[in-house]
């Protein structure tokens, strides 16, 4: 079996890298991408953040015009967002944003955030959650569990921090895997036992988690041709841990300081979801799975 494991908040305490990670964005973008005060851009981004988490179902990282995640499923996520509103609401920020990232791939705030999450998380210093490497290690050790590591991040940074953990042997890393890729023209669909052949999945009265990321899609279907039993470990629901659920691969979400009990909540009630207390609770769980 592979165990896909992701790896910024769930490999990594990001709980405690988000304050560095909104300051050094807050720079770049005042000195660098607009040409504001950084104290007017640090008041406008507080005003925000506290607005977002007052209404966070009101709130999202938009990609194509879909909701990619919602904005209070995880630390990075809810900056990335706060950055996002806080830039397309501000004409003098979005103009600045969209002639600074004119050949945008996505849109220019989109790219914007992501330059400035790329830039900055390569430069942080790691703070591993404890029990990361002994996870690493159980699970390279069992003859039949292989751990893999899923990042959006670029796969480089990703592989240079997990040679510090000094493993017992290579890990895998699925790199670059744009769990937040979205796309409106994509028709595949997903068979709900309730519901039938969904791309968006309705999860309360006011949340909808969607489904139309084929570059993930794509990623987990490779996957399974190499190893038909899958199971994925994150902390965040509508990113990496949606899509598995709906295409019957068994998916773990781990509790941290910032996990909405909204997540929680619907991976439990779901018959292939759980939610892990801690980290190094994985190895017991995944032994706890079903035989295929
Ligand atoms: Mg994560």
């Amino acid at each position: 079996m592979k165990v896909i494991i992701d790896f910024d908040g769930t490999l990594t305490a990001e709980e405690t890298q988000t304050e560095a990670l909104a300051e050094m964005s807050l720079d770049t973008l005042a000195t660098d991408i607009i040409g504001v005060g950084r104290q007017q851009l640090a008041a406008d981004y507080a005003t925000t953040r506290r607005r977002l988490l007052s209404q966070p179902d009101h709130y999202w990282w938009e990609v194509n015009g879909l909701i990619a995640s919602y904005c209070d499923e995880g630390a990075f996520i809810l900056n990335t967002t706060t950055l996002q509103v806080l830039l397309r609401e501000n004409p003098t920020y979005l103009q600045a944003v969209t002639s600074a990232f004119a050949q945008a791939e996505y849109d220019p705030v989109v790219d914007c955030t992501i330059y400035l999450f790329h830039r900055h998380t390569a430069g942080l210093p790691l703070p591993f959650r404890p029990a990361a490497a002994h996870v690493l290690s159980t699970l390279l050790r069992e003859p039949h569990r292989t751990p893999v590591v899923l990042t959006n991040s670029l796969g480089d940074k990703v592989r240079r921090h997990l040679a510090a953990l000094e493993l017992p042997g290579d890990v895998e890393v699925l790199g670059d895997t744009r769990q937040y890729q979205m796309d409106p023209r994509w028709a595949h669909r997903f068979a709900h036992p309730d519901l039938g052949e969904i791309q968006i999945w309705p999860v309360s009265e006011t949340r909808a988690i969607d489904l139309r990321r084929p570059a993930y899609y794509g990623a987990l279907t490779k996957a399974s041709i190499e190893d038909p039993r899958l199971a994925v470990v994150a902390d965040t629901l509508s990113l990496p841990g949606a899509v598995p659920l709906v295409m019957g691969i068994p998916f773990f979400l781990l509790r941290t300081p910032y996990t909405p009990e909204w997540c929680a909540r619907i991976v439990e009630a779901h018959a292939l979801g759980r939610v892990l207390p801690s980290l190094g609770d994985l190895p017991q769980a995944l032994r706890e799975l079903p035989p295929a």
